[in-house]
This record gives C-alpha cells, sequence and structure tokens, in this order.
C-alpha cells in the first residue's frame, strides 16, 4: 500500500487536499492522471449503465425490458428532505472523546491489541495503518510500562487485533493519542450531515445540509421524470456526484473521504417484481467490477443476515474489495445494493414513515401529529395499460466512484522484470489498468530527436489525439520513457524509429505482454481503435 500511495502522489494520481497548508483530513484532489481515471471509471458506470442501455432488449438475467435515464440534481436541498429521508434523525456513528487529548475518534474503527506486563493487561490503541500497527502497539505499549529496548521480551502483544467496539468496557484502553489508561468516554451518537447556512440571516430555520448521498435528489424528482419523459415502470434513474459525509475518523486514503462521489441507481418497479430485479440488479453489478479488471479472488458478496433487514426489505447485498490497507481475510464496501420498498416515496409523501411498523405508517411526535410532515404530493403510479396505481418498490444500487477508483489502482499495480534498453531483467512498476479506465491510452515517441522521426511521430501524435487523450514524449532514453508510461497505466507505446522513415511503419508495444508489433503508419489508429475496442 505504501508503494502504491508514493506512486499516486510521484505520478499525479492524488494529492492531499490543500497539502501546501498542512492538508486537510479525509479531502483528496486528483492530479493531472487520477482525474483522467476517474473520469474513465464515472463514464464507463454511465455508459453501461444510463446511455447505452438498449431499452429494447431484455438483457440476460433481467426478468423483462426496462428504461435508463439520468438526473443531475443539487448538493443543497430543502432541509425537509433529509427529516423525511431519515438521514436527520438516524445518520450518525459513534464516537468517543479522549479526555486527555481532547481528540475525537469513531468507536467502531479504532483498533488496537491487548499486551500484557507482569500479569498486567491493557489494551492499547493506535490509528497506524494496518501493516505498522503491531509494531505501534508494542512500542506503546513498552512506553507505557516503562521498558527498555533489552526487556522487549517481558511484553506479549497478542495476535488478534480488535476495534474498541468490540471490547466490554474502555477502562482499561490506551487512547491512540493517550499517554494514561481510561481516558474516552462513553461512545455517542454524531450526526454525520455537514450543516450549512442559506442566506444572510443564519437563523435555525435556515440551516440546511449538504447531501450525504444522491439518492435522495433522485426520490424528489420521481414524478418529474414520470411526467416529463415518458418513462414506464420498470425503469431506473442514475445519478453520479459529490456526496458528503462528517467522518469521524477519515482514513485508509480516499476509502473514507469525506467529500467523496457516488454513483447511484434508484430503479423502480412493481412490488410483485422486486425480489427479482433485486438478484439481476446485485449480480449485474458485480459482473462490472470483474468485466472492468477486478480479480474475483478479492471481490465479495456479502448477503445482509435477515436480522439485519428491515421488514420491508428482502435483501442488501454489499460488494466488497480486499484492500491491502484491511487485515488479512478482512473486504471493504465499495457498492451497497439494496431492496428499498416504498420507504422512500411514502415518506417523502405521507411523511417520514417509522419503519419499525408493520405495514409501515408515519411516525408521530410527542402531540401526535407527524414527526416530519412529508410533501402531500401524490407520488403513487398508474400504469396506463392495465390502470393499476401503486407506489413503486426501489432497488438502489448504490457505488462510491472514489472507492472504485482506490481498488482498480490497488489492484492494477503491479510489480514485474522487463528488459531495460541493455537487455538486462530489471524490476518494473506497472500499473495494469483496463484500457478503458487508463488514464493515458497511448503514449508516442520518436526514438531519437533527429533524422525526421518527430515529424513522423507528430503527425501520429495527432491523429490519435482527435479520439483519445494520448501522450508524446520524445525527451530521455527510451527505455525510461517506457517506464513512466508503465508507471501511469498507459496500455500501448508507439515508437518512431530508423526503419519508419523507409518502410513507413512503426513498433506498437503492448503494456502487458511487453510485445511489440509492426504497424503501418497508416494503420495506426485503427489499429489502436481496434484494440480499445477488444477491451470493452
Ligand atoms: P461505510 O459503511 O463504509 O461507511 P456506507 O454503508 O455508509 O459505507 P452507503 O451509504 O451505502 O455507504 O454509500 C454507498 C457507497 O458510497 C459506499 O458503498 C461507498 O462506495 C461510498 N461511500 C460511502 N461513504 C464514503 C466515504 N466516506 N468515502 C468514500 N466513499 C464513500
Amino acid at each position: 500500500m505504501d508503494a502504491l500511495v508514493s506512486l499516486c502522489k510521484r505520478r499525479g494520481f492524488l494529492f492531499q487536499s490543500s497539502e501546501i497548508y498542512g492538508g486537510v483530513q479525509g479531502f483528496w484532489d486528483y492530479g493531472p492522471l487520477g482525474v483522467e481515471l476517474k473520469r474513465n471509471l464515472k463514464d464507463a458506470w454511465w455508459h453501461d449503465m444510463i446511455s447505452g442501455h438498449n431499452e429494447l432488449v431484455s438483457p440476460a438475467g433481467a426478468p423483462s425490458t426496462f428504461e435508463m435515464v439520468g438526473l443531475d440534481c443539487t448538493i443543497i436541498m430543502h432541509p425537509q428532505v433529509w427529516k423525511c429521508s431519515g438521514h436527520y434523525d438516524l445518520f450518525h456513528d459513534h464516537m468517543v472523546d479522549c479526555r486527555e487529548s481532547k481528540k475525537r475518534y469513531r468507536f467502531d474503527q479504532v483498533r488496537g491489541r491487548f499486551v500484557e506486563y507482569q500479569g498486567k493487561k491493557i489494551f492499547v490503541s493506535t490509528l497506524a495503518e494496518i501493516e505498522q500497527e503491531e509494531d505501534e502497539v508494542r512500542r506503546r505499549g513498552m512506553k507505557f510500562f516503562k521498558l527498555r529496548a533489552k526487556n522487549a521480551d517481558e511484553l506479549t502483544v497478542e495476535k488478534e487485533s480488535l476495534t474498541l467496539d468490540k471490547l466490554d468496557s474502555t477502562e482499561n484502553v490506551l487512547a491512540p493519542d493517550a499517554k494514561a489508561l481510561g481516558t474516552l468516554t462513553e461512545p455517542r451518537e454524531f450526526n454525520l450531515m455537514f450543516k450549512t447556512t442559506l442566506g444572510a440571516l443564519g437563523g435555525e430555520e435556515d440551516t440546511t445540509f449538504l447531501r450525504p448521498e444522491t439518492a435522495q435528489g433522485i426520490f424528489v424528482n420521481f414524478k418529474n421524470v414520470v411526467d416529463s419523459s415518458r418513462v414506464r415502470i420498470p425503469f431506473g434513474i442514475g445519478q453520479v456526484g459529490k456526496s458528503f459525509r462528517n467522518e469521524i475518523t477519515p482514513r485508509n486514503f480516499t476509502f473514507r473521504s469525506r467529500e467523496f462521489e457516488q454513483m447511484e441507481i434508484e430503479f423502480f418497479c412493481h412490488p410483485n417484481q422486486s425480489q427479482e430485479w433485486y438478484r439481476y440488479w446485485r449480480d449485474r453489478r458485480m459482473a462490472w467490477y470483474t468485466k472492468l479488471g477486478l480479480s474475483s479472488e478479492s471481490l465479495i458478496m456479502r448477503e445482509h443476515h435477515t436480522e439485519e433487514l428491515a421488514h420491508y426489505s428482502v435483501g442488501t447485498a454489499d460488494i466488497e474489495y480486499a484492500f491491502p490497507f484491511l487485515p488479512e481475510g478482512e473486504y471493504g464496501e465499495l457498492e451497497g445494493i439494496a431492496h428499498r420498498g416504498d420507504f422512500d416515496l411514502r415518506s417523502h409523501m405521507e411523511g417520514k414513515l417509522d419503519p419499525a411498523t408493520n405495514p409501515m405508517t408515519v411516525e408521530l411526535n410527542e402531540h401526535g401529529k407527524p414527526k416530519h410532515r412529508g410533501s402531500g404530493k401524490d407520488l403513487a403510479y398508474r400504469d396506463d395499460i392495465t390502470n393499476e396505481k401503486f407506489v413503486p418498490h426501489v432497488i438502489e444500487p448504490s457505488a462510491g466512484a472514489d472507492r472504485a477508483a482506490l481498488a482498480f489502482l490497488c489492484e492494477a499495480y503491479t510489480e514485474d522484470e522487463a528488459p531495460d534498453e541493455n537487455g538486462k531483467m530489471q524490476t518494473r512498476t506497472v500499473m495494469k489498468l483496463d484500457p478503458r479506465l487508463a488514464p493515458i491510452k497511448a503514449a508516442v515517441f520518436p526514438l531519437v530527436k533527429k533524422d525526421g522521426m518527430p515529424e513522423v511521430a507528430q503527425e501520429i501524435y495527432g491523429a490519435l489525439k482527435e479520439h483519445y487523450n494520448v501522450f508524446y514524449d520524445a525527451k530521455g532514453a527510451v527505455g525510461r520513457r517506457y517506464r513512466r508510461q508503465d508507471e501511469a497505466g498507459t496500455p500501448y507505446c508507439i515508437t518512431v524509429d530508423g526503419d519508419s522513415l523507409t518502410d513507413k511503419t512503426v513498433t506498437i508495444r503492448d503494456r502487458d505482454t511487453l510485445e511489440q508489433t509492426r504497424v503501418k503508419i497508416d494503420d495506426v489508429v485503427s489499429e489502436i481503435q481496434s484494440r480499445m475496442k477488444a477491451s470493452t
């Protein structure tokens, strides 16, 4: 992971936000290569889910044909949206404060291990990355018990790494930034929504929130879409956009950020068909990741147990990836696919429903009035053929663009061996990104900067640039230029050499196989096009 983080900075995939001022935790900027990667990822999602969807054909595994459309909603919405969605009351994590360091931590994310010295057992916690955790726990344990290096053997550190929420009490916990034991408070609820103020007056009634998910923008526009676009159920609405969560312990690179992008679909269907659609979307979304290059050994589909589900839901599954910063055997969520029943549309219509009631009724306050009033608008759907009127059920595949980008970067990072210009095998770092995701599709090099080679190379570069993001590089030894493109994940390198001027051919080198093929200059564009096409 350290090697990947350093490559991301060195080659301009990812930078810490506001780095020159010391950075701000939980915010990340995408550099010149990173922005292309993330854009390609979002474009692939948009194409594969929305714009490229053929509503005339029923895809394999789908119960029927269906339509897909897109939306782009605002980040700030009416505050009532978040009251009816449940985020105002329920969107919180548990946090603990340290009385000594005055720092705040997320209860279920601080890890540590039990250590023992002369019969006294304490739990040493740390925010260190998983690879450094054992060493850091040992170092802090030694310091706590005032042990010298020569007595290191007298301290035992348990193998098992635990999060604070797995402990019976925090009495014997050494908090991550504390010197004394038992400095953590009891866990408290902390709402993750970022508050902001509308207008200049700034009273409590002007308080609103930065959206913590894009989904609600889709629900509140359901009627607009049905009335304006002639879509018929079953159909899906997709949206890609920023979301904000005031995460207590942002960590693991971009995995848990405070500002991130989501790619979400709300799929509306008849209640009788919702189970089949749930299964369809779960399998379809899993296949999307493997098709773009995540290995199936590193991916799992975790179905939530029935007792974890709300009664109105027939299922929720998380697609999870074995990120290298997680302990062996643990996975991190890339996407959740949830059957949400009619909870959201009815809550926006009637007032926030109480998910514990069956059948669901509006949650009431102490005066017997709705706790959070709905819009009062009729969000039911009338089938114009059968004339049946119903509130559709919703299947929600909700993915994170930043987590997916990180998973593809982790998967792509490879160290292998390749010959240098003298034919000697050298270790090379190569980002084996799928060509669709690769920031740069091809690089064009003149072997040397003379004998007419740059002119030919520039012509090829100009022709390719009309179709793809390509890169021209005439500086330095050609082997070094290949290495730079390998690190950027560029699938093809085109080299113009002495022979090119006479036989009008160039070499195309494949990043992964290192195979070099000679291709006519006039065929370079179509050759790259056909290789790119083969990868989709
Ligand atoms: P987690 O349990 O990891 O906090 P979640 O279950 O709250 O995630 P959802 O509300 O289901 O996440 O959001 C859908 C997707 O949005 C997640 O699968 C993830 O890809 C992305 N996402 C959520 N929170 C973050 C975050 N803080 N940083 C980056 N991506 C996020």
